[in-house]
């Protein structure tokens, strides 16, 4: 993991408002590291990150937007992170209402777990990651043990 980071950034509905207030609050940071959203959270994420910016896109921003998460936005996020290519997300999951697509969200959860990638999945741990010394600086997670599973014998 290099010292500029690929961040992913998904917000449920109910919880894009808290994110885009922690998006303004750490906008000049975030502009440092490659942004990975979906779709929708990428769509609000670029016109908030604009509109600090004074109006106009700053020097180095970069939002990659995947498809809308009920979309199988989560998905390709989590094939991304089992393709190494996340360094850590940023998750504001709504707790308090069902989800259509509640069983991507378990599989994103899972699958952040199980390569080591930092996960924020509320305000406080987002402001922990973000202000962490390891941000800016190499990084090597420490998956689940995955050579064991994959040469497992099979009766
Ligand atoms: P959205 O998807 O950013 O397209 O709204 C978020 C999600 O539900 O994962």
């Amino acid at each position: 993991m290099e010292a500029s980071k690929t961040i992913a950034l998904v917000a449920h509905d109910n919880r894009k408002p808290a994110l885009l207030e922690w998006v303004r609050y750490n906008w000049v940071t975030l502009i440092g590291h490659k942004i990975v959203c979906t779709g929708t959270t990428g769509r609000l994420v670029e016109e908030t990150i604009i509109e600090m910016a004074g109006g106009t896109a700053p020097d180095g921003l970069q939002v990659r937007r995947l498809k809308s998460g009920p979309l199988g936005g989560d998905q390709q996020l989590g094939a991304l992170i089992a393709d190494g290519q996340i360094d850590a997300v940023i998750f504001f999951w709504d707790p308090m209402s069902p989800q259509p697509h509640d069983v991507d969200v378990k599989a994103l959860l899972r699958i952040a777990v199980l390569y080591d990638v930092p996960m924020a999945c509320n305000r406080s741990t987002a402001d922990f990651v973000i202000s962490s010394p390891l941000m800016h600086k190499e990084y090597s997670p420490s998956p689940i043990d995955l050579a064991s599973y994959i040469d497992r014998k099979i009766p």
